[in-house]
């Protein structure tokens, strides 16, 4: 019990005592360190929730066998694109390389 109430209290010092300086405008902020981690954290979330939304929702058309399919969020965040083609590998004919989205 002793321990464990020493390891919170160890835990929850860096967050008490650390903090960052804003200078927005000419207005000086002192701003605790991990509310700059939650702000860069949800903005991180929001983009990626966004992305796989927008990404993930549209079928590609593999140009060798021309049949349609929906990538992961996985497939489509580590893949390289150009404009509205992006390279995957087709999971009907195993042919990997740009597919249209459709
Ligand atoms: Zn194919």
């Amino acid at each position: 019990m002793k321990r464990a109430s020493l390891i919170s209290l160890a835990a929850s010092v860096p967050l008490l005592l650390s903090s960052c300086d804003a200078h927005i405008g000419s207005k000086h902020i002192d701003l605790p360190w991990w509310v700059i981690v939650l702000i860069i954290a949800s903005s991180v979330g929001i983009s990626l929730f966004a992305a796989n939304h927008e990404i993930t929702k549209n079928k590609y058309k593999c140009k060798e066998c021309g049949k349609t399919f929906y990538p992961t969020m996985r497939q489509a965040v580590f893949s390289l694109h150009a404009g509205d083609e992006r390279v995957f590998k087709c999971p009907h004919c195993g042919r990997k390389g740009f597919c249209i989205k459709q």
